[in-house]
């Protein structure tokens, strides 16, 4: 598969794009939000020093206020680290990355763009009418990791914020039959990546509400007028009616996440029942 690499460092003098309104980078919202990502880097040991980092940036709202935010943590971080932002255009019509990359260079943030037609392949393999999603996140993935791996950066970083941790967790209940979400830092099975999730912490209304404030611009997502996503938008529906009737369920669920009682479950590889059954007959 033909990849290419386009990074336009050195434009941003002759640009036409005029982005106004400058962000706010110390408004209160941001801030609180900077704290979370900040205490999920400390409680899950995401960074070491001297760490070369690939942000993965998808053009929405979650990896550019990660990217934005983490230019902010870097400065007054304990150890030098340093990041990229990387952005794979996967060529579906209508994709325009113009001005999303030139709001990020005029914020001080580098953008590496990578062209690759999945969505030809994707269009090619799958039958019109069937779902594409898997398909072209499996070919994705698969770019970005070996690109991160291939330029030597140590660890990758995903916009996933708690929300998506929790629709995923729902949606792995209901219809894949396991107890799983997305966990803020994954060892890749090939040993070759690391891959940090530092908005965890992060509820996704504190970033909608931030994006609205900032305006920056966005790449439209779904440009594949996919439908796939209906069983995730349900899970989210789901949550916030939950979340509606009795605030602070969502923090409850995200707690679970990290409180697991594996006497109360029934995975046998969790907890031993045949021990203590022998240890009650010895009383
Ligand atoms: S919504 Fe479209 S672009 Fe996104 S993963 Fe699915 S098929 Fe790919």
């Amino acid at each position: 598969m033909m990849i290419n690499e386009n990074q336009n460092e050195n434009q941003t003098q002759n640009s036409s794009f005029e982005f106004s309104p400058t962000i706010m980078r110390d408004h209160p919202l941001a801030e609180k939000i900077r704290k979370k990502i900040t205490k999920a880097l400390a409680d899950y040991h995401m960074l070491s020093p001297h760490d070369h980092v690939m942000v993965c940036v998808s053009g929405g709202k979650d990896s550019t206020i990660l990217s934005l935010l983490l230019q902010d943590i870097q400065k007054k971080a304990p150890f030098p680290f340093s990041f990229k932002t990387v952005l794979l255009d996967q060529k579906q019509p209508g994709f325009d990355g113009a001005a999303f990359s030139e709001f990020f260079r005029s914020e001080g943030l580098d953008l590496i763009i990578l062209e690759s037609d999945t969505y030809s392949i994707v269009k090619e393999k799958i039958p019109e009418g069937q779902t594409t999603c898997s398909l072209c996140s499996r070919l994705r993935r698969g770019i970005l990791y070996n690109y991160a791996y291939e330029h030597q950066f140590h660890k990758m970083m995903l916009g996933h914020h708690r929300d998506d941790l929790l629709e995923t967790l729902l949606m792995n209940i209901f219809y894949q039959g396991k107890i799983a979400s997305m966990p803020p830092k994954l060892f890749s099975d090939d040993g070759r990546n690391i891959v940090l999730r530092p908005m965890v912490y992060v509820p996704e209304n504190e970033l909608r509400e931030l994006r609205d404030l900032w305006k920056f611009p966005v790449i439209p997502c779904k440009l594949c007028g996919n439908l796939e996503g209906a069983k995730r938008d349900r899970m989210e529906q789901l949550l916030n009616q939950l979340e509606r009737e009795t605030p602070g369920v969502k923090n409850n669920m995200l707690s679970a996440l990290q409180s697991l009682a594996p006497s109360q479950l029934m995975d046998k590889r969790f907890f031993d029942f045949e021990r203590t059954d022998n240890e009650h007959t010895h009383h």
